[in-house]
C-alpha cells in the first residue's frame, strides 16, 4: 500500500498540461490564462470626469467657499460618451457628469454637492486642487504594457478587465476531456422502480457534479454491468478520445471486481493500486501515454473522497493551474475521534468560524458508503496515519473542500 502524499506525487509526476486554445471571453470563466495580456490602449482610454460636477479653471475658484461662493458662466454640458469638441473658457465652467471626458481647458472638478446652479450660472463653493476629480489617461496602463500574466486563473474580474481591454477572446488552456464509467450490477437510476437487492446509483452523479465544479462537462458517462467483455469494450472505445477516463467500482479484490484485469488488457500501465487512506483503499491510478486512468472505489464516499485527493489536483494542473492542491486550516476538533489501522483518515466535517476560532464538528456517520455526513461537511480532517486517537480540543488540520468559500 502507497502513502497519501507518494500516491499524489506520482499523480502529479505523471500529469502533463494541455495544450492551449484562443476561446470567446465568456467561454474562459475558470480556465488558465495562456498568454501575456497587453494593454492594447491607454488605461483609462482618456481624461474624465470622477463625479457629476462643473469642469473648470483652478484660478477662477481660488477663493470660493461656503461664504464666498464664485459664480461662472456654464458654458456647455458634457455627457459620458460625448466629445465637448471645444476649449473652456476662463470665468466660464463645464457642466460634466461622471466618465465624461474633460473637455480642454477644465483643470478639475468640482462636485455637484459643492456647487448650486442658478439661472445658467454655477455659485461654486469650494477650491479646487489641479487634476481634482479627474480620472486621468493612462493611470492605470499605458498602452503595450503588461496587464495580466500567463497562468492567471480566470474570474469574473479578469473577465470583465480583458472586455475593458478589447479582447473578445483570448487564449487559455484546454480542460481535459474525461469519461466516466461506473460499475455494477446492482445500480439503478434514482427514478427507477426500486428493486430487491438493487441501489441507486449515486457515483454517476457525484463524480460528474464535481467535475462541474471546475467546469469540466464529462465527455461521457455511461453505467455498465460487472461483465469483463462489456467493460473492456467501454474502456477501449473511450480511451483514443479522452484525457482521463475515471472508473468507479469494481476496483477491490471481489471475484466480480473486473476492473484492474480490464485496464491491463486495455493496455494501462499500473502506477499504483490501494493506497493507505481511509475511505479509498483501492483506488487504482494508472497511465496510458499521456492519458490518466483512475479506478475508484465504488462506495459513494470514498469516491469523492478520492477524486478530491487524487483526480482534481491532476484535472487542475492539465488545465494550467499552478496551485492544484486545497487550501488546509487548523481547527479545534470538537469531538474526539478513534481509529484502529495505519492509514490516513479523511473525516467530513463541518467548521464554524466563532471570533477567529476555528472548530470543526462531524454531522452524522462516517462510513464509506455513507453520503450523508459529506453532505453536510464543507472540510475533509486529516487523521494523520500513525495517529490512533485524537481527543477533542485538540488542533487538526483540515482540508477546505470546493464549496467552503460558497
Ligand atoms: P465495489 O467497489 O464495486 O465493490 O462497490 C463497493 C460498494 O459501493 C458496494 O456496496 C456497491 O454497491 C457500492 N457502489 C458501487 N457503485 C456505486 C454507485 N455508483 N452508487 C452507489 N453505490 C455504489
Ligand atoms: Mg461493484
Amino acid at each position: 500500500m502507497i502513502d497519501v502524499n507518494d500516491a499524489l506525487k506520482l499523480v502529479i509526476e505523471h500529469t502533463p498540461t494541455l495544450q492551449t486554445e484562443t476561446l470567446p471571453l465568456m467561454e474562459t470563466l475558470h480556465s488558465v490564462l495562456a498568454e501575456t495580456i497587453v494593454a492594447r490602449d491607454d488605461s483609462p482610454l482618456f481624461d474624465s470626469s470622477q463625479m457629476d460636477g462643473y469642469g473648470v479653471k483652478v484660478n477662477d475658484v481660488r477663493v470660493a467657499s461656503d461664504k464666498t461662493p464664485v459664480a461662472l458662466d456654464i458654458a456647455g454640458v458634457v455627457r459620458a460618451g460625448q466629445v465637448y469638441g471645444k476649449p473652456v473658457e476662463r470665468g466660464t465652467a463645464v457642466k460634466i457628469f461622471t466618465g465624461a471626458m474633460i473637455p480642454e481647458g477644465v483643470e478639475a472638478v468640482v462636485i455637484k454637492e459643492n456647487s448650486q446652479e442658478i439661472d445658467g450660472k454655477v455659485l461654486v463653493r469650494s477650491s479646487a486642487k489641479p487634476g481634482e476629480n479627474i480620472r486621468r489617461r493612462g493611470a492605470e496602463f499605458r498602452k503595450g504594457d503588461e496587464a495580466l500574466p500567463p497562468g492567471l486563473l480566470i474570474t469574473p474580474p479578469v473577465i470583465g478587465f480583458l472586455a475593458g481591454l478589447g479582447y473578445a477572446e483570448v487564449c487559455v488552456y484546454c480542460k481535459p476531456k474525461v469519461a466516466v464509467i461506473v460499475t455494477g450490477d446492482e445500480l439503478i437510476d434514482p427514478q427507477d422502480p426500486l428493486e430487491y437487492g438493487k441501489i441507486r446509483d449515486a457515483n454517476t452523479f457525484t463524480i460528474q457534479a464535481a467535475l462541474q465544479e471546475i467546469g469540466i462537462k464529462a465527455f461521457s458517462s455511461e453505467r455498465v454491468p460487472d461483465d469483463p467483455q462489456k467493460l473492456l469494450e467501454s474502456v477501449d472505445r473511450l480511451l483514443p478520445s479522452v484525457d482521463v477516463l475515471i472508473v468507479s467500482g469494481g476496483v477491490s479484490v471481489g471475484d466480480f471486481d473486473f476492473v484492474k484485469e480490464i485496464f491491463e488488457n486495455a493496455g494501462v500501465e499500473k502506477v499504483f493500486w490501494r493506497v493507505a487512506v481511509k475511505p479509498g483503499k483501492p483506488t487504482f491510478f494508472g497511465t496510458k501515454g499521456e492519458k490518466l486512468i483512475y479506478g475508484l472505489p465504488g462506495n459513494p464516499a470514498s469516491v469523492l473522497v478520492t477524486f478530491y485527493l487524487f483526480v482534481r489536483p491532476a484535472l487542475l494542473r492539465m488545465m494550467g493551474r499552478k496551485e492544484t492542491q486545497p487550501t488546509c486550516l487548523s481547527a479545534v476538533i470538537e469531538s474526539g475521534v478513534h481509529k484502529e489501522d495505519m492509514r490516513t483518515e479523511y473525516l467530513r466535517g463541518k467548521l464554524q468560524i466563532h471570533n477567529g476560532e476555528v472548530s470543526v464538528d462531524f454531522h452524522g456517520g462516517q462510513h464509506s458508503h455513507m453520503l450523508g455526513s459529506f453532505a453536510n461537511a464543507d472540510c475533509l480532517v486529516i487523521f494523520p496515519k500513525e495517529q490512533t486517537h485524537i481527543p477533542r480540543g485538540r488542533k487538526v488540520r483540515a482540508q477546505l473542500l470546493p464549496w467552503f468559500a460558497l
